[in-house]
């Protein structure tokens, strides 16, 4: 009998999970037997299946230097944990905050200096967290909001809580200025805020921002600004999108992960000290979490000197070098292959999105590439638009030339013989 109650209260979900079959849509768990590495041993299937495993040559991650694996970030988590042990114990504001975090938040305030003077930077768990808790705290019934329209899940997700407080949201077209213009003009909220992404993660294009920034200026605005993909790899010296367009503002608020080119896990919100002491005292995905590990801050502080010195420099250096590489080759097939009617959308950065087009097309083509030994993920709507599925390729500072030679052959191997 308690089965059958049980098979009753799964139906809701059982239904909806048999509409996302229906659609090809479900996805698919697989567990790495190996650490994060351009070369990776990955099991096949999902968790049914787990005996099988094969060692696949990944463009698909977002360590963009290659430091997930690096033998001194490790060595610094083990020192971290040597020091503090393995947990915080708490929330920062109770017990949880250590001398490891406020160094590397010290760490993290004297990199954005150049682009946002006297800044102050606040750690968060993940990235996610920090978007949550920036937005939903800034926000009030006086608040308007004006977001771009490709922005991330988790700013999204943030501007859903800030409209629960009364914000309004107005979204502007994808690089949209002159609608966002309109919009700031229009406005007669006391707190306005710019969200975007800096670098857009499905296509690797750079937000506009020394524009945004202009406009923030001419409309008295706050401009948010997420450089999960861009910092440690856009810039000079890595130094992430806001130094690349040089812009320096005290109204512009950062925030940066620190799980992608950073290598380990974690996030952070710099921004003027009036605001980072208003995140403390009233975000709540801020105060009501337990603080990431003291040992996590502690190895973050080596990346942070990794990411600024020759060896973060010697990785961006190859990254450039792989990203040529890859457009010289993919462009002359392209122009062999006229008929293909694949694009490869410019980027400068090591995220490099060829548009397929047709869904179908794309994830065969991403199949096919697999049984090659390559993993590229197909990227399908409603994550971009309808129309434009494509392969998604990622580059890190440890992939070779050999591996980007690999995956070009690859390409060319597995385009359709017959256009
Ligand atoms: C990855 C990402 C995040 C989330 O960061 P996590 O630390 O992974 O939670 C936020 N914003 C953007 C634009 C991202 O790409």
């Amino acid at each position: 009998m308690t089965d059958t109650s049980v098979d009753v209260l799964l139906t809701p979900f059982a239904a909806k999970l048999q509409q996302l079959a229906d659609q090809q849509l479900i996805r698919v768990l697989r567990a790495a037997e190996t650490g994060t590495a351009p070369h990776q041993r990955v099991r096949s299937g999902g968790h049914h299946d787990p005996e099988k495993s094969q060692e696949l040559l990944m463009f698909c991650a977002n360590d963009y230097l290659g430091l997930a694996a690096h033998p001194d970030l490790a060595a610094a988590l083990i020192e971290g944990v040597k020091l503090y042990g393995a947990g915080s114990g708490a929330s920062h504001l109770v017990s949880g905050h250590s001398v490891a975090h406020e160094a590397l938040e010290a760490a993290l305030a004297a990199w954005v200096q150049p682009q946002i003077p006297d800044a102050e930077a606040l750690f968060f768990c993940t990235g996610y967290m920090a978007n949550l808790a920036l937005l939903s705290a800034l926000a009030d019934e006086h608040t308007e909001i004006f977001s771009e329209a490709l922005n991330h899940a988790s700013l999204i997700d943030g501007i859903r809580l800030a409209r629960q407080k009364g914000a309004q949201v107005q979204r502007y077209p994808h690089l949209d200025l002159t609608t966002l213009a309109e919009q700031l003009q229009q406005s007669k909220a006391r707190v306005k805020l710019i969200v975007t992404d800096a670098v857009f993660s499905m296509d690797g294009e750079l937000a506009p921002l020394a524009n945004l920034l202009a406009l923030a200026e001419q409309h008295q605005a706050w401009l948010i600004v997420d450089d999960a993909h861009g910092f440690g790899v856009v810039g000079p010296n890595g130094q992430g999108t806001l130094a690349h367009f040089g812009c320096s503002s005290q109204r512009l608020i950062l925030v940066g992960t620190l799980g992608k080119a950073a290598g380990v896990s974690g996030a952070f919100v710099a921004a003027h000290p009036t605001l980072i002491q208003f995140l403390i005292q009233t975000a709540r995905p801020y105060i009501f979490t337990t603080a990431a590990p003291p040992a996590v801050a502690h190895a973050l502080l080596t990346s942070l000197q990794l990411m600024q010195d020759e060896r973060g420099q010697a990785r961006r250096d190859q990254l450039a070098l792989l990203q040529n590489q890859w457009q010289t080759g993919l462009r002359d097939l392209l122009l062999r292959r006229p008929t293909l009617g694949w694009t490869l959308i410019d980027s400068p950065t090591p995220i490099q999105a060829l548009v397929i087009g047709d869904n179908a097309a794309a994830l065969a083509l991403a199949a096919g590439l697999e049984r090659r030994g390559i993993r590229v993920p197909a990227i399908r709507p409603p994550t971009v638009p309808a129309g434009t599925a494509r392969l998604r390729v990622t580059f890190s500072g440890s992939h070779t030339p050999a591996d980007v030679a690999q995956l070009l052959n690859a390409l060319e191997a597995e385009a359709p013989a017959f256009l």
